[in-house]
């Protein structure tokens, strides 16, 4: 008798793509909360990553001045996380110059440019960027989708994933399967913030119809483009038309390639209140440095600051974060 529960058997691929820029920080919060709650579960999983040969990377508006990338030495961290879990990576790294070259950015702006208000001084450079960006998704997933898998799961190197993965999520792409009918294209799970109007382009998990419209969305980026302005979340929105859509509780955090973390916080309405009170007296506490050390410590075990990562005690000291999300800062965001 074969004795098969199908719940072990659901392969997940895992596609990261874009610029690797701060994985060595953000590599921790992979290994916590996307990792091990797959493996927790017996649920197979194999990860794929393109990325870009970059060396330099000048950015206005995120505040990254010619801040160096080492593409090999993230690839080799990747590699060696994995083979410690035991999982199959495949890698592809092209050049984003040649990319760049292969297309002329004239082609996308028959709407005008999306970030045309925010005087940029690089003509189109955002969205030059999200051009690489689609192009770089567009690379790995033609490669991952061949494999045909019941989920998929977008995410980018250089987020700093806070919440652990619901695994109920992967569960439920698994009842989607392959019909190659483009009004019942599947299911995607999108977080509920930085929604700019459409969806939250950073996370996603989709079944396998919903992924190859997700991971390909660069193929159609320029007809769209001739319809309306390609702006990223609302193209996304578009891109998914015939999608069942759901939420999904993961925050997580923009690192720059400068090791800064991005302000822009993910907020929960539910959660809001609980970190209120956090929020104040860590104002408090980093006005007032000069507070006798006995009186911070006070307020810190009242408070039970605790790291997103390692849940250790936090004081003041050793701690960086914003808005209720704090890390250790010297372990856990090393
Ligand atoms: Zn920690």
């Amino acid at each position: 008798m074969v004795f098969f529960s199908y719940k072990y058997f659901m392969p997940v691929t895992i596609i990261f793509y874009g610029l690797t820029r701060s994985l060595k920080k953000t590599i921790k919060s992979l290994k916590k909360n996307i990792f091990k709650p797959l493996n927790d579960e017996n649920i197979p999983f194999e990860i794929y990553i393109h990325t870009y040969d970059l060396n330099e990377l000048t950015n206005e508006r995120s505040g990254e001045n010619k801040a160096k990338l080492d593409h090999n030495s993230d690839l080799n961290l990747l590699k060696s996380v994995t083979k410690e879990i035991g999982k199959n990576l495949t890698i592809k790294v092209t050049n984003q110059e040649n990319f760049l070259n292969s297309i002329k950015i004239e082609d996308y702006i028959s709407h005008g440019d999306p970030w045309g208000h925010t005087n940029e001084t690089v003509q189109y450079k955002s969205l030059r960027n999200l051009l690489c960006q689609l192009n770089s998704l567009r690379i790995i997933s033609e490669i991952a989708i061949k494999r045909q898998d019941d989920a998929y799961l977008f995410i980018r190197p250089d987020l700093l994933y806070v919440d652990k993965l619901d695994i109920e999520i992967i569960k439920t792409c698994e009842q989607f399967p392959i019909n190659n009918n483009k009004k019942k294209a599947g299911i995607v799970f999108t977080p509920p913030w930085a929604k700019n109007g459409g969806l939250n382009d950073r996370i996603a998990c989709c079944s396998f119809e919903s992924a190859k419209l997700y991971g390909l969305r660069f193929n159609n980026s320029q007809k769209y483009s001739q319809k309306k302005t390609l702006h990223s979340e609302t193209y996304l929105d578009s891109t998914l038309y015939y999608v069942k859509r759901q939420r999904f509780f993961m925050r997580a955090l923009r690192i720059r390639a400068n090791g800064n973390i991005s302000p822009d916080i993910p907020k929960f309405s539910n959660i809001e209140k609980q970190k209120e009170l956090e929020r104040n007296i860590a104002d408090l506490l980093t006005e007032k440095r000069d507070l006798p050390r006995e009186l911070i410590l006070n307020i810190c075990e009242y408070v039970d600051f605790r790291c997103y990562l390692c849940n250790k005690v936090l004081y003041p000291w050793k701690m960086i974060g914003y808005s209720g999300l704090y890390l250790c800062s010297n372990e856990c965001y090393a």
